[in-house]
C-alpha cells in the first residue's frame, strides 16, 4: 500500500547515550555518572516531599533553585536559567542563539550531541580540528561565525583550558554568543562564571548530573547576562513552561545547599582519578590529562575496541566511540576506588 505520509516524517540520526544495563552486578564506567550518592539533604527533600503538592503546577520560574544557584555564583536570579538536565538547556540555547546563516563553530572531537542539535534545528555548523595533542587552537575561532560552543573540560578528552583561554575566545568573538559547556568543570577545571559580568554574550552551562550525582533527576542550568537569560526564558516559554518538575526543583535546591558534601565528593573522585591515571600509565596506556570525572586513554599495542569488548564480557562497561581520530581510545568514568581496582585487575589480566 502506498503511504505518502512516510515521506513527510522527519528522518534524523539521534544522539546515542551510553548503555544503561540493569544488571546490579556490573561495574558501570560508561556514562560519567558519579559513584557516590547525592547529598544527604536530597534524600531528606525526597522524604519530606508532599505528594499532594503534585496537584499543582510547579513554579515555572524555579525561584528557590535559581536563588540558590545565583547566590553561589555571585549573580542575580535573572542571570540564571533552569532546564531539564543541561541537554535541555543546551538544546534551548541552540534554538535561542544560533539563528544566523553563518556556521556555528565547535571542535571536531567533542560532545556528540552538538551535531545532532544542529541537524534537528537546521543550524549550519563547521567543526574545527583539535591539534594533534587534542588541544583547542584559540586562533582557529577568529573568523566569521554564527556562534561558538566549547565544552570545558572538553569531552571525551577531559582536557581543560584556563580562564584566560576562554577570555581570549570571548575577546575575539564579540559579535556572537559563546557557550561554554561546563558539564565536568567541578572536577578541577576553572569555571568561566567570573566572566559573565564582563561579557554579555557569554553563556555558561552546568549540570547536577555529574558532580552532584543527580543524573537521574535531570537538573541543569545556565548563567549569563540578563539579555541572554531573558531570550532563553522566552524560547522556553514558547515551547514548554514547565521543563522543571516540582520534585526536581526541591532536590536541586537541597543539593546546592550542601557545599561541603559537594566539595568532598568531587575531591574523592579527583583523588581516585589521579591514582587510576597512574596505574593505567604503568600498564602502558597513554592517559590524556583529565580535569573531568573520566579518563581518555589509548594503548600502543592493544586495540581499544578489543579491550572494550573484553571488559564488557566481564561486566565492566566503559565507553568506546567508533569515530575518526578517537577510534583507538576508551573513555573510562572514574568510579569508586574499589571499582577502579577491579577494572585495573581485569586490564592487568587482559594485557
Ligand atoms: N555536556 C556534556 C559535554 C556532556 O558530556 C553531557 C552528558 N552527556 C551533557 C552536557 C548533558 O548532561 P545532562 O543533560 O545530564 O545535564
Amino acid at each position: 500500500m502506498d503511504k505518502p505520509f512516510l515521506d513527510k516524517l522527519r528522518s534524523i540520526a539521534p544522539y546515542v547515550p551510553g548503555e544503561q544495563p540493569q544488571d546490579a552486578d556490573i561495574i558501570k564506567l560508561n556514562a560519567n555518572e558519579n559513584p557516590y550518592p547525592p547529598a544527604p539533604g536530597v534524600e531528606q527533600a525526597l522524604r519530606a516531599f508532599d505528594a499532594a503538592a503534585l496537584r499543582l503546577y510547579p513554579d515555572a520560574n524555579g525561584r528557590a533553585l535559581k536563588n540558590a544557584l545565583a547566590r553561589r555564583a555571585g549573580l542575580r536570579e535573572t542571570q540564571v536559567f533552569l532546564g531539564n538536565g543541561s541537554d535541555d538547556v543546551l538544546a534551548l540555547a541552540f534554538q535561542a542563539f544560533f539563528c544566523s546563516d553563518k556556521p556555528i563553530l565547535y571542535p571536531d572531537i567533542t560532545y556528540s550531541f552538538y551535531p545532532v542539535w544542529c541537524e534537528l534545528l537546521r543550524v549550519p555548523y563547521e567543526t574545527v580540528p583539535l591539534g594533534a595533542d587534542f588541544r583547542i587552537g584559540p586562533r582557529d575561532y577568529d573568523r566569521p561565525n554564527g556562534g561558538v560552543i566549547l565544552p570545558n573540560p572538553n569531552a571525551p578528552t577531559g582536557i581543560a583550558e584556563p580562564l584566560s583561554f576562554i577570555e581570549d575566545i570571548l575577546q575575539h568573538n564579540p559579535d556572537c554568543v559563546v557557550i561554554i559547556d561546563e558539564a565536568y568543570v567541578d572536577f578541577g577545571a576553572e569555571s568561566a562564571v567570573p566572566l559573565v559580568a564582563a561579557y554579555d554574550n557569554l553563556l555558561v552551562v552546568q549540570t547536577a548530573s555529574k558532580s552532584r550525582a543527580l543524573a537521574g533527576m535531570r537538573i541543569g542550568w545556565a548563567y549569563g547576562s540578563e539579555t541572554l537569560i531573558g531570550t532563553l526564558e522566552a524560547v522556553k516559554n514558547s515551547y514548554n513552561s514547565y521543563t522543571m518538575d516540582a520534585l526536581a526543583l526541591a532536590v536541586g535546591t537541597a543539593s546546592v545547599a550542601d557545599e561541603a558534601y559537594f566539595r568532598a565528593t568531587c575531591d574523592k573522585v579527583m583523588a581516585t582519578r589521579a591514582r587510576t591515571a597512574e596505574a593505567l600509565a604503568a600498564l602502558g596506556f597513554s592517559v590524556l590529562p583529565s580535569r573531568a570525572n573520566f579518563l581518555f586513554v589509548t594503548h600502543p599495542r592493544r586495540q581499544a575496541k578489543a579491550i572494550f569488548e573484553a571488559l564488557r564480557q566481564q561486566n565492566i562497561f566503559v565507553r568506546y566511540f567508533s569515530l575518526p581520530r578517537i577510534d583507538n581510545y576508551l573513555r573510562i568514568t572514574v568510579g569508586t576506588d574499589e571499582q577502579m581496582d577491579r577494572l585495573l585487575a581485569a586490564l592487568r589480566a587482559l594485557l
